[in-house]
């Protein structure tokens, strides 16, 4: 029986950097009547609210039952219902000189590969405090060119990661979303996020659920299916929708 379904935010619940469509707010809100709801991202905490939260017509009970785990499982948010506010539950934090390491190794790279966008959309490399991500064409790229992006350097993004890893021994990299590559303290991606769920939740693993679109090895959803949590492919949130409408069916 499960008691937590767990969701990947963009290319599974929503296109990327999007807020979710009116159909998966309306299944979303559904599953917080019977089931505790997590989103576990690369993304920000911010990202969270505006793709997911403020998109969802809920009660504070329900929403209590939500599970915010931003940067990839290295922040963790939960709301609390009697004071109305979404509280930190704790934060792996990088320190201010290793995130300015970071964020030249990974310039400096990308200016080396030759894969750094002159004109980008926003921002190219985010501190997000626990975690530094690079966005190859900036934060606020349009959907269809990250995506144009990606399929076009598909064999190189594996390339840079490993350069930008040789370079930060002791740090987590990973290929992130559709552009981005994510930087965080070792043995930190979403499998950790998820254990200090089951942890907080005090549930097994059996009970949990997960839904992703980079379940393939060396993406950033693996670690979960390898620590042995039963997960379902999508590719793109009309797969999970398609999915929830069959776990609805059932539970209702
Ligand atoms: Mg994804």
């Amino acid at each position: 029986m499960k008691k937590v379904l767990a969701f990947d935010l963009d290319d599974t619940l929503a296109v990327t950097k999007s807020p979710v469509s009116d159909r998966m707010a309306v299944l979303l809100g559904r599953l917080l009547e019977h089931y505790d709801v997590c989103v576990i991202t690369g993304g920000t905490f911010k990202q969270i609210r505006s793709q997911v939260i403020d998109r969802l017509n809920v009660s504070p009970q329900q929403l209590a039952r939500f599970h915010a785990m931003p940067t990839c499982g290295t922040r963790y948010y939960r709301y609390d219902a009697l004071g109305g506010e979404w509280e930190l539950q704790y934060a792996e934090d990088l320190s201010e000189k290793e995130r300015a390491h970071i964020v030249d190794v990974l310039e400096k790279t990308a200016k080396d590969m030759g894969i750094w966008c002159e004109e980008p959309a926003g921002e190219i490399i985010e501190d997000r405090i626990s975690q530094i991500t690079m966005s190859a064409l900036g934060q606020q790229a349009a959907p269809e060119d990250k995506y144009a992006w990606a399929e076009k350097f598909k064999d190189v993004r594996p390339v840079y990661r490993d350069k930008v890893a040789e370079q930060l021994p002791g740090l987590e990299v990973r290929i992130g979303g559709t552009t981005s590559t994510d930087i965080t303290r070792p043995g930190i991606d979403k499998a950790y996020g998820i254990g200090k769920l089951i942890d907080a939740l005090d549930i097994s693993k059996d009970e949990v659920l997960f839904f992703g679109d980079k379940l393939n090895e060396g993406g950033n959803d693996y670690p979960v299916k390898m620590m042995g949590v039963d997960s379902i492919a999508v590719d793109g949130w009309e797969t999970t929708a398609y999915a929830l409408d069959g776990v609805l069916g059932v539970t209702e």
